[in-house]
């Protein structure tokens, strides 16, 4: 199977990962409602009860690119992701992967490696497979000749706000110039030479996020975190990497908070992923039209939606718990949308 060749045909790839049951739920008795029955297919099998108490199995089918079960690595995950979008940004595009799903499904994990234990490990997260790869391909004779810079930035959007991780949380401003360009000022831009580089940039830059609060999902829950591998050539944007560790999808309920703070929060991500999606759907369809001003995290990613070269990739992360059922099929129907009309 020749997964670049695949990704060539569609602009937009997106999969679904469920993760295993973990302490929390083994110990509570959740159940495992998640099956993948075959490579792009997932199922979720909903406990009910009928009126006169019978129970049964609501099965609900969702077909994706590529579907990956509990057992799969961050390395095959990554494999039929994010791989094949790094020639793209070689070939002078812009490639984007976004992991999408309720706080605690595993986009984290995913995107930025294993942080549960002591040894937090970001090696193998999909930003440095991705960075690896990166310069695994910058010593083919091809791309070697063309003498490129690799350079990266890392920023989180927070309540519509976007807050550089390279620098200590600087509050940057976003402007659109005459021209549609858009440009979030001052956001530093590292120059990486080899993988060991961009994983130090990784723990600056989620130490940086997490500082300052109690729990590390609690804040990440509300906050999208960007990555991006730029390639330059001659000082000039040669093509650019886009990966997103996407706020909590579950953050919609907040809108009925008592805290309006929170309230406010819930809505502004409710915001941006509605207009996540609508770009997506735009890009799809090779649309002239792409409402990217909708949200500060749309309008960051302008580059990524338009324009011959584009690639999208989004990951859908699901718990495979019964008590996570609801999120999970909300995080279905949204990832399936940009496959259906
Ligand atoms: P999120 O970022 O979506 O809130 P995390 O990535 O932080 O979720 O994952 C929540 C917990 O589940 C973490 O402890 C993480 O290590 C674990 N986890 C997530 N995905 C997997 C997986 N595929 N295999 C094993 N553990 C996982
Ligand atoms: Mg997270």
């Amino acid at each position: 199977l020749n997964t670049t060749d695949l990704i060539e045909e569609h602009r937009i790839c997106v999969c679904v990962r469920a993760r295993p049951l973990n302490k929390k739920e083994l110990t509570t008795k959740d159940l495992d409602v998640i099956t993948v029955p075959s490579k792009d297919v997932v199922m979720v099998h909903e406990p009910k009860q009928k009126v006169d108490l019978t129970r049964y199995l609501e099965n609900q089918t969702f077909r994706f690119d590529y579907a990956f079960d509990d057992s799969t690595t961050n390395e095959m995950v990554y494999r039929f992701t994010a791989r094949p979008l790094v020639e793209t940004i070689f070939e002078r595009g812009m490639a984007t992967c976004f992991a999408y799903g309720q706080t605690g499904s595993g986009k984290t994990h995913t995107m930025g490696g294993d942080f549960s234990g002591k040894n937090q490990d970001c090696s193998k997260g999909i930003y440095a497979l991705a960075a690896r790869e990166v310069f695994v391909m910058l010593g083919k004779p091809n791309y070697k000749k063309l003498d490129l810079q690799v350079f990266a930035t890392f920023f989180e959007i927070y309540s519509g706000k976007v807050f550089d991780l390279l620098n200590r949380k600087a509050k940057l401003r976003v402007l659109e110039d005459g021209k549609q360009q858009v440009q979030v000022v001052g956001l530093q831009e590292k120059e990486v030479k080899c993988t060991e580089d961009v994983l130090r940039l990784i723990e600056v830059g989620n130490s940086c996020r997490t500082s300052g609060q109690t729990s590390a999902n609690a804040h990440s829950s509300r906050s999208h975190a960007v990555f991006q591998i730029i390639l330059r050539r001659r000082g000039k944007m040669h093509g650019k990497f886009s990966l997103i560790d996407l706020a909590g999808n579950e953050r919609g309920a907040d809108t009925s908070s008592a805290d309006r703070q929170t309230r406010l929060e819930g809505a502004e991500i409710n915001k941006s992923l509605l207009a996540l999606k609508e770009c997506i759907r735009a890009l799809g369809r090779n649309k002239p039209h792409t409402p990217f001003r909708a949200s500060k995290l749309t309008q960051v990613l302008r580059d990524s939606f338009i324009g011959e070269n584009s690639r999208t990739c989004m990951i859908a992360t699901i718990s495979p718990g019964m008590a996570s059922c609801e999120n999970t099929l909300n995080t279905l129907r949204y990832a399936n949308s940009p496959l259906g009309d």
